[in-house]
């Protein structure tokens, strides 16, 4: 009795940043011949919709494999990328939901809908509070964010690279569901969905000192030289003294960033419950049989979507 207690109470301390409880907050719904990922904490709701897709099934090909690629690229034809939202919205049971997607920018820009704009606008975050909308982002190893007040019934999806995270959109989008709908940020359930690990994103040392200069805890988001890399001293001094020929120096050092950590932090400091936010386990670079990842795969990948949405009544 007192070992069972003493397990349930250690176990909910490690909370959803278990794997095991990870997984379990994650379904997997196969319709309309492909793959959408779906949270618990989002699917429980019947007045909202919501998915991350996958790579596998859909209209466009590539190496021979069908894909469901839902961005426009320079290899794909437009009709396959039209025909996959065609489906997407079906295998979601949201044919009646107008599709909103954005022209991503890496930037802090939020759009508020109330109806499907007649053009795509550029902005990497959107937030809608009326039904009959399905927010997207597409990514193809960014973070995508889908948030969830349950109790005013508003909803957004965020596109959050490193650049997005380093100008904290994910805090700004809930601090504009604050100012417009009066959302508390206790009440967001927030959902990261698949982007590339801390086992697979190196970025250089310009990257790293942005992160260090904006964050007090980014130490912990990097894997490797941080220190070295976030005060700049990467370079050889005196560079006279290596036996190196110019020109034949080694690489810069390079370090590892978490991206799905930072995000995490930063909702968190923006209010959101720590038990309220969810993250995929799955990083794009290393499941590129499931997943589309541009550090990986270059140009020749496809696009995922990440959509929320409130169902008409
Ligand atoms: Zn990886």
């Amino acid at each position: 009795m007192a070992t069972a207690l003493k397990r349930k109470i250690s176990r909910r301390r490690v909370g959803s940043a278990s794997p095991a409880a990870a997984r379990n907050s994650w379904k997997k719904s196969r319709s309309a011949g492909i793959e959408i990922l779906k949270s618990r904490a989002l699917d429980k709701f019947p007045w909202l919709v919501h998915g991350f897709t996958a790579r596998p099934g859909g209209a466009s090909k590539l190496d021979g494999k069908k894909i469901l690629n839902l961005g426009f690229t320079d290899w794909d034809r437009r009709e396959n990328v039209l025909k996959n939202r065609v489906t997407l919205l079906r295998a979601l049971g949201a044919e009646n939901l107008a599709l909103v997607p954005l022209r991503q920018i890496h930037s802090d820009i939020i759009h508020v809908f109330d109806a499907a704009p007649a053009e795509a606008p550029r902005g990497d975050a959107a937030i809608t509070r009326v039904s009959g909308l399905l927010l997207a982002v597409q990514t193809a190893d960014c973070i995508p964010i889908l948030l969830a007040d349950a109790k005013r019934r508003v909803v957004a999806a965020i596109h959050s690279g490193w650049r997005g995270t380093l100008k904290r959109i994910a805090a700004k989008t809930i601090g504009r569901m604050q100012m417009e709908f009066g959302t508390r940020p206790a009440d967001v359930i927030a959902i990261l969905g698949p982007g590339i690990g801390r086992c697979c994103y190196e970025v250089g040392p310009e990257v790293v000192k942005q992160f260090a200069g904006q964050f007090a805890g980014a130490r912990q988001w990097f894997d490797g030289p941080y220190d070295q890399l976030a005060t700049g001293e990467e370079q050889n001094p005196l560079p006279w003294l290596t036996m190196a020929p110019p020109g034949h120096e080694p690489p810069p050092p390079r370090a590892q960033l978490d991206l799905i950590a930072a995000n995490r932090a930063i909702l968190a400091e923006a209010g959101v419950r720590r038990s309220n936010i969810f993250a995929s386990e799955l990083c794009t670079a290393c499941r590129t049989d499931l997943l589309f990842s541009y550090r990986r795969e270059g140009p020749r990948t496809g696009r995922m979507m990440a959509v929320i949405g409130l169902l008409n009544e």
